[in-house]
């Protein structure tokens, strides 16, 4: 058996280990507070608006929910955002995503001030990051970091392959496996021959949005494989972009789906709320 990357254990962690710090800033006289808006309500969306207040009650961050109605108008979204980022008791800002389709999220994700971009998606964080500046990081890709760093997985001198190149989850991927001095190869649906790019990765991540696409012909033996697909199946179980049962023989460590990528993402943004009070 592989061994396996406890995204479970590994979040738990993380945020007890920011509970700590909120506690610490508190006694200081610093409270943090996140603002969350929904717009819609798709029950995906409502499920992760929830998780995230848990978490922020979990840590000790105070949470503003605003669910706001389907036929928001894009104005009125931008609106609400210029108001919270004038507001100095709301460190964070995050807009869940997918927006209806009357409503651009490039424009409302750069409305947000960089500041409050908790989510690290606006283009002065991308750039930052780019440049190796401090700056917030996407929450999922710096999830997958902490995974690999805390199971003493080296990830510096390793051939690191990233299948997929969304902005949000393996543009920042590669930009940070390259700054742990990994040697990145990014692939995408253009790829040739992606079986023989996947067979080079001593770290494997995958993030393509396709339930169980990656079997064992892509994974070179021993390799480390980091999942970041989410699917609900037939008989509504989450299972990954990976194959799990038919891959795990060949591997040396990999992430289940779910317990793996999933919990991370929200303990990472508890880490970039904690960071906007702090700066
Ligand atoms: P996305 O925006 O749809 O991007 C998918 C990427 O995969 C694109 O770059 C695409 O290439 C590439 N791709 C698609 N099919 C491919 C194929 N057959 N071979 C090679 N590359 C292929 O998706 P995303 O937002 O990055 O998310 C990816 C997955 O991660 C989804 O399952 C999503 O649900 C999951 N996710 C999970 C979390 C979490 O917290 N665990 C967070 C975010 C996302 P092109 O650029 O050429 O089109």
């Amino acid at each position: 058996m592989p061994q396996l990357i406890d995204g479970k254990k590994i979040s738990a962690e993380i945020k007890d280990e920011l509970k700590e710090k909120v506690q610490n800033l508190k006694d200081d006289g610093v409270s943090i507070c996140l603002a969350v808006i929904q717009v819609g309500n798709d029950p995906a969306s409502s499920i992760y608006v929830n998780n995230k207040k848990k978490a922020c009650a979990y840590v000790g961050i105070e949470s503003l929910a605003y669910e706001l109605p389907e036929e928001t108008t894009q104005r009125e979204l931008l609106d609400l955002v210029e108001k919270l980022n004038a507001d100095d008791r709301v460190n964070g800002i995050l807009v869940q995503l997918p927006l209806p389709g009357h409503i651009d999220a490039d424009v409302v994700i750069r409305a947000i001030s960089p500041d409050k971009d908790v989510d690290g998606f606006h283009p002065e964080s991308m750039g930052r990051l780019c440049i190796g500046e401090e700056g917030f990081v996407s929450c999922t890709p710096a999830g997958v970091i902490q995974l690999l760093k805390r199971s003493g997985i080296e990830i510096a001198g390793k051939e690191c392959v990233v299948i997929g190149r969304s902005n949000i989850v393996g543009k920042p991927m590669s930009i940070l496996l390259l700054r742990e001095n990994g040697t990145v190869t990014v692939a995408h649906s253009r790829t040739r021959n992606l079986k023989e790019v996947a067979k080079r990765a001593d770290i494997l991540v995958v993030a393509i949005g396709k339930p169980k696409y990656i079997t064992s012909d892509y994974i070179k033996d021993r390799a480390v494989v980091i999942d970041v697909g989410m699917h609900r199946n037939a008989e509504n179980k989450l299972c990954g972009d990976v194959d799990f049962e038919n891959v795990k023989d060949k591997v040396s460590a990999i992430t289940p789906v779910p317990g793996g990528v999933g919990p991370m993402t929200i303990a990472m943004l508890m880490y970039n709320c904690v960071r906007a009070a702090i700066k």
